[in-house]
């Protein structure tokens, strides 16, 4: 599984000399230490339809809190696993976590979004596995989306990616591209998978609306997905003149640090649906 690992990943792990050094191997340690104890936590990100900032689904996001190292970021230890092979074992960990979370906090009945890895998309049981999975808890696909990015759109693998995607789609799971516009996937490409929305990254949102050449990615973008007819959500809002814009452009879902951070379950609890 791991040698069709994200390709771009793999050197930052290793030294130019292709030696690792004392801390990545403990780095390494750790992280099969805390798969195998389950030690890994998942905190939501709420989604908000902009308009009224109600909450509309919540991203789920793993949390790697080490006794030394303190709290890894995903952005690091998400290659390693990779790298590793363990992301297949990270993923079932994360979704059992959510599962839980859904039976037991309910999560406002709405739905929940995991990130998706590429060599979970070149894994031939992926759709099988994660559906025998939800049945285990009782949650219906239905709840459940998938954020792959545009990376794991590999160009060589389109039959097989388009043949999952659709399999996906067909069991209930609604489909995203997470990061869009970082990528190289080709629109002739896009048009044809069967997503359901495209998720605008954050570095064209964070600039905005001074950096002219962001706007006009992100309402190119806007049109774009208008045009194919798939939802858009913009990613990392930090401000209300960001939220104003968006809204000005016909952009109606955002997610980002204005609204909330990604938080703990319990948190949930006391929230209503809207945020103020
Ligand atoms: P992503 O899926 O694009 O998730 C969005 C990231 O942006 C999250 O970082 C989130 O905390 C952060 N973010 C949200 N709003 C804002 C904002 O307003 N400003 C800023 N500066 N950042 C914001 P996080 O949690 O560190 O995750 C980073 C990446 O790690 C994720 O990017 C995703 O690619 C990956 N990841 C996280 N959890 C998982 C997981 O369970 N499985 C897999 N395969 N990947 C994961
Ligand atoms: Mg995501
Ligand atoms: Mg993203
Ligand atoms: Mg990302």
């Amino acid at each position: 599984e791991a040698k069709s690992a994200g390709r771009n990943q793999y050197c930052f792990y290793q030294s130019s000399t292709g030696q690792q050094t004392a801390d990545e191997l403990k780095m390494e340690q750790a992280l099969r230490h805390a798969l195998q104890q389950r030690q890994l936590g998942v905190h939501y990100q709420p989604k908000v339809r902009l308009n009224h900032n109600t909450i509309i689904g919540f991203e789920a996001l793993v949390r790697w809190q080490h006794p030394t190292f303190g709290n890894v970021p995903p952005d690091s230890f998400i290659p390693l696993a990779e790298k590793l092979g363990l992301i297949s074992a990270l993923s079932e960990q994360v979704l059992d976590t959510v599962c839980e979370d859904i039976n037991s906090h309910g999560l406002l009945g709405l739905p929940v979004s995991v990130n998706v890895s590429v060599s979970q998309l070149t894994d031939p049981g992926f759709c099988r596995r994660l559906c025998r999975q939800l049945k285990q808890y009782n949650v219906s696909t239905h709840r459940i989306e998938l954020e792959l990015t545009e990376s794991c759109l590999i160009p060589e693998q389109a039959e097989a990616t388009m043949r999952l995607l659709t399999e996906l789609r067909k069991q209930g799971f609604r489909l995203s591209i997470d990061d869009f516009g970082t990528g190289y996937s080709s629109l002739s490409y896009l048009r044809r998978l069967p997503i359901d929305t495209l998720k605008i990254d954050r570095s064209f949102i964070s600039e905005l609306p001074d950096n002219e050449e962001d706007s006009q990615i992100a309402l190119a973008i806007l049109a774009m997905a208008r045009a194919l007819g798939l939802e858009v959500i913009a990613e990392g809002i930090e401000t209300a003149v960001q939220q104003d814009f968006l809204l000005n452009a016909g952009c109606q879902t955002g997610q980002g640090y204005l609204f909330s951070r990604p938080v703990p379950v319990t948190e949930l609890d006391v929230t209503e649906d809207i945020l103020v």
